[in-house]
């Protein structure tokens, strides 16, 4: 289940090896609130904070990890 960037990412690393398919992120929002900034979306296991904002602590929007 692609429910987050987290699991996206783990199921992309198991079908494509952690390849190519890795340079593109889908456009994933929190199931929750709908933010994609939220840090719900880049990992099920944080909490939906319910806000859009960036550089949130776990979203990687915003931050450094957001290439
Ligand atoms: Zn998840
Ligand atoms: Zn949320």
């Amino acid at each position: 289940m692609t429910c987050c960037i987290r699991c996206w990412k783990e199921e992309a690393a198991t079908k494509y090896f952690g390849g190519q398919a890795l340079v593109f992120r889908p456009f994933i929002v929190c199931a929750t609130c709908g933010n994609k900034r939220c840090p719900h979306a880049t990992d099920h296991r944080l909490k939906c904070t319910n806000s859009n904002e960036s550089g949130q602590p776990g979203s990687v929007y915003g931050t450094k990890l957001d290439t």
